[in-house]
């Protein structure tokens, strides 16, 4: 359902490394040239800016766990992060607070609705479910330690940054256009706190979701950010460590889960790999130990996933061998082949 034709590409073992970077370089090439024409998909327009988006763009970035970067297209063009803040949002939170505080207040399972749905929370007796939807994910940002919200602010700001490894920056145009319009979420927020399941004001909590999702980035940061997660929570340019490699593996676990919504279970069949996307039409695809994909292109599924950045991820998942679920016997064992009878 992805690509039809990347089935026939011959699915690699997952464990190992990354191929020679000439191969990567040659395969990022080719999974760009063969999706740049895919016209497929609608651009969001329940944010007005992001209505004016350019479909055409389209942008991918791999950044090997060696920091080894392979670009191709637009991978320098700015747009908001939107929804896959959440990532490095649920990251810092679960860093600050631990595995079973995000776990006991706002869960990790799959609603199975779209990423704003108000049933989710209604059918789940309040419980947000994930940080990956819209009300997990506005519970999460609550969750971040600090004095004000001020301070809560930077915190997100600068810790998405070590994550980008550059000061990432909140785009305006966005961050004012989604805050006119983003009544869904505030009643999101409202219901939560009728819930008593919002450690702030509502009010600030939405704020600080919706500036945390108007941090513009690149598909090479996304890809940075990404890696960051592969390598276990240490940035592999900056060599800084962002946050543990505990850390790391709880958030690519949720990704697994929940990252592409309710199509999640799809594209974990299909690809193999956590991921995460936003609405702006960003993805990133994560390869543990090995690297990870960053890509860009507005157009999106039903949803709100980007139809080219999802076949381009299918495409490398394939050809590179990241497929989490991927293995083959070594051949080098002499009983490789023979099962474990003896
Ligand atoms: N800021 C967007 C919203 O709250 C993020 C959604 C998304 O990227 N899926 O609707």
């Amino acid at each position: 359902m992805f690509e039809s034709d990347a089935t026939a590409i011959a699915q690699r073992s997952s464990t190992g490394v990354l191929p020679h970077r000439d191969r990567v370089g040659d395969l990022v090439d080719e999974a760009h040239a063969r999706y740049a024409d895919c016209d497929e998909g609608a651009v969001a327009d329940y944010i007005p800016v992001l209505a004016e988006a350019d479909a055409s763009r389209f942008g991918l970035s791999l950044i090997g766990a060696d920091g080894g970067s392979h670009d191709a297209g637009d991978v320098d063009v700015a747009f908001s992060i939107q929804s896959i803040s959440k990532a490095f949002v649920f990251a810092l939170v679960c860093e600050e607070l631990g595995h079973d505080a995000v776990h006991d207040v706002v869960g990790v399972n799959n609603t199975g609705l779209p990423f704003n749905s108000v049933m989710a929370i209604e059918l789940n007796g309040g419980s947000p479910m994930n940080s990956m939807v819209n009300a997990g994910a506005i519970a999460t940002t609550a969750l971040v330690p600090a004095a004000n919200a001020d301070e809560r602010w930077a915190r997100i700001r600068d810790g998405l940054s070590r994550f980008a490894g550059r000061p990432l920056m909140l785009d305006g145009e966005v961050y004012r256009s989604e805050s006119f319009t983003n009544h869904r979420n505030q009643a999101l927020g409202r219901l939560l706190q009728s819930y008593d399941r919002l450690a702030i004001g509502p009010d600030e909590a939405v704020d600080l979701y919706t500036r945390q999702c108007s941090l513009a980035v690149t598909a090479r940061d996304l890809a940075v950010m990404g890696a960051t997660l592969a390598c276990g929570g240490l940035n592999p340019f900056t060599g800084e460590r962002v946050v543990s490699a505990e850390t790391s593996r709880d958030t690519l676990a949720l990704l697994a889960a929940c990252g592409m919504y309710e199509r999640s279970g799809e594209w974990l069949f299909e690809i193999g790999l956590p991921a995460k996307s936003g609405v702006s039409g960003g993805i990133v695809a994560v390869a543990p130990g090995k690297g990870a994909v960053g890509t860009f292109s507005p157009p999106l599924d039903p949803a709100g996933n980007s139809v080219r950045g999802q076949r381009a991820c299918a495409y490398l998942s394939r050809a590179l061998g990241l497929n989490l679920f991927a293995s083959s016997p070594d051949p080098a064992r002499p009983d490789a082949h023979e099962g474990v009878s003896r």
